[in-house]
């Protein structure tokens, strides 16, 4: 019943918001522009209802904009998380305001979420600062739009010109010859730097450095924003892309699926490294359809504590619980920040959220024990380690296991996909359940897969597990993250790292 407005920024995914790639993931419905990027639109959580709703900025859409009110609205009435994702900042040059009038009209709530915009995030990201003293103490952002000035109109290019300043023209490639020419009618020199960004932060960009007297021969396309003025020509000597990360030349494989990899991939592409995606499990309704879940929920008032380790285990219990008032009387620990964000989506603050993201953190944590009252509820997965039942078990409490879903292999993955994962330098593993599912691979043979010579798991549990298993070269990430992960393998690959080659 909320509509959330939200800036996706200029396209990197890491220059999303944190907000923003919260709901992301807890969205039911996604309304998104095409100007989006794909690796944005990777975090929406793959259940959820995606709608292009196809308005090209640089084209002009009245009647669009009535129907994508109208989907809103729709929306809004009957789905609970409804993200509007707009590219940059929603409130610039996005007609923001004019949904987040339409919904408060239909009363329903709307809340905005801000984004990097590309009118400053990109020429950052290129290395141009939009002032600098002594160079350009304001900086103005218009519309590339020529002709009769006013609202509704274009800009008055030759006012802009009088009040020098940087100016940072969006949605201009299809007038950038019109806009030199105002500009340099209104008497800004020819030889004004000016710097052209198509698609910044995003793995196609290119720029283009030139002077309004060179503006219309630019040859670059729409998305791109227009810098004009001397800041334009700052930053060239500074590297472009950077050196190449620690990792460059290293394969690494991520065996999770979804939005929830989508994190983790892009900072081993940060560091350099091949990525390769292999999707091994999935979630499903509990065995018994989740019966057992609904009659604890139910009876979740009876106990002390509900420890909650996954995101999904939040999903299924909360939608089991229905109402959030049912955990008044009760504590809820989270294992993981993700966890935790979950269940505040849910409206249900954390009482415990342990500095170490995992079951062993929770345990160390975990309070002893005292009076009659010992009940701890745990929605889980069937196959989920003991460590939460045993360790709390020795603190006193009773640990009741819910099935609250399933972790499910997918089919086996097509076999150019299998000897890209057996030729890799490195395997990350982030649960057991990923651990089972990579040991049940077989070549189309039947053989066993190949285990990368180097394999970094999230958590001691885990790691504890592959080796178990018999597996070579475990290690564990320096952290219950992406980063942590990316720490290890720089650590172990990197220059001066003990494996480099
Ligand atoms: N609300 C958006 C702007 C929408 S208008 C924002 O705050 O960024 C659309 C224009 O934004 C495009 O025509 C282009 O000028 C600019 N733009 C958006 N993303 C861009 C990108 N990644 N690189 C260059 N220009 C971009």
């Amino acid at each position: 019943m909320t509509v959330y407005l939200v800036g996706a920024g200029p396209g990197d995914p890491g220059l999303l918001t944190r907000r923003g790639a919260t709901l992301l993931a807890r969205a039911d419905v996604v309304l998104h522009d095409r100007l989006v990027s794909p690796a944005v639109l990777d975090l929406v959580h793959p259940d959820a209802t995606l709608i292009d709703v196809g308005k090209d900025p640089d084209e002009d859409g009245g009647a669009r904009q009535e129907e994508i009110a109208r989907l809103l609205v729709e929306h809004g009435r009957s789905s609970a998380v409804v993200v509007r994702l707009k590219g940059g900042d929603p409130f610039l040059f996005g007609r923001g305001g004019e949904e987040r009038d339409a919904l408060t009209q239909a009363g329903i709530p709307c809340e905005v979420v801000p984004g990097v915009t590309s009118a400053f995030g990109v020429p950052a990201a290129a290395g141009i600062p939009v002032t600098q003293r002594g160079l350009a103490s304001s900086v103005t952002v218009v519309t590339g739009r020529v002709g009769e000035p006013g609202v509704g109109g274009g800009p008055d290019w030759e006012a802009l010109a009088r009040a020098g300043g940087t100016l940072v023209v969006l949605m201009g490639m299809t007038t950038r010859g019109a806009i030199a020419d105002a500009l340099v009618a209104g008497g800004r020199a020819p030889d004004t730097p000016v710097a052209v960004i198509e698609r910044g932060t995003t793995p196609s960009e290119r720029m283009v450095r030139t002077t309004l007297a060179g503006l219309a021969a630019v040859e670059l396309e729409a998305p791109a924003v227009i810098v004009v003025g001397a800041v334009a020509a700052l930053g060239a000597d500074a590297p472009s892309g950077g050196p190449a990360g620690p990792l460059a030349g290293r394969t690494v494989v991520v065996t999770r699926a979804g939005p929830r990899a989508r994190g983790l991939v892009d900072v081993l592409e940060r560091a350099g490294a091949a990525v390769v995606e292999l999707p091994l499990t999935r979630q499903v309704d509990a065995s018994d359809g989740g019966a057992a879940l609904r009659a604890a929920a139910a009876g979740v008032g009876d106990r002390r504590w509900v420890v909650l380790t996954s995101v999904n285990a939040v999903d299924r219990f909360m939608a089991a619980v229905r109402d959030a008032r049912a955990l008044a009387p009760v504590l809820v620990a989270a294992v993981g920040p993700a966890t935790a964000d979950a269940l505040r989506m849910a409206g249900v603050e954390p009482d415990l959220v342990p500095a170490e993201h995992s079951a062993r953190g929770l345990v160390e944590e975990f309070p002893a024990a005292d009076g009659a009252d010992r009940g701890v509820l745990f929605p889980c997965a069937p196959g989920a380690p003991g460590t939460v039942a045993e360790g709390l078990g020795q603190k006193g409490w009773e640990v009741q296991r819910v099935e609250a879903y399933r972790t499910v292999p997918l089919a086996t993955p097509e076999p150019a996909l299998l000897a890209r994962v057996a030729a890799a330098d490195a395997l990350t593993l982030t649960a057991t359940s990923s651990l089972r599912a990579f040991l049940a691979l077989r070549t189309p043979d039947g053989a066993p897969l190949r285990v990368p010579p180097h394999v970094v798991c999230i958590g001691p549990t885990t790691a504890e597990a592959a080796r178990s298993a018999g597996l070579a070269g475990v290690h564990e990430a320096w952290g219950a993250s992406g980063d942590g992960i990316v720490a290890e393998l720089v650590d172990h690959f990197g220059p001066g790292g003990g494996g480099g080659s």
